[in-house]
């Protein structure tokens, strides 16, 4: 099936060394509803929800697999926008201390 949309999930708390998914579909939306439901079919995505972690997503991109394997070589946080929010509330409060 042709994907029209690139998604990045955001993991509400890391499992082992996964923090993110990224992933295409024709509807991002649909498919996180998708992911939610039993019929979830990405093995990580079902056993991080059997461990109790919530997934939101963080960032949409208009694009295709292609460019979702592109852009699965790169480090995931550097393009999560909650993640990046994160370092920047630390950045703020390391400052206050010093
Ligand atoms: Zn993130």
């Amino acid at each position: 099936m042709k994907t029209n949309e690139i998604y990045l999930l955001h993991f509400s708390r890391p499992y082992k060394h996964a923090k993110h998914y990224l992933g295409s579909a024709v509807n991002a939306q649909v498919r996180l509803e998708q992911h939610n439901s039993n019929s979830c079919d990405v093995n990580l995505l079902r056993i991080a929800k059997a461990a109790g972690i919530d997934f939101v997503i963080a960032r949409i991109w208009p694009g295709d697999r292609t460019k979702e394997r592109r852009m699965k070589g790169r480090g995931l946080s550097a393009l999560c926008p909650i993640c990046q929010q994160q370092t920047n509330n630390k950045q703020q409060k390391g400052k206050k201390q010093q």
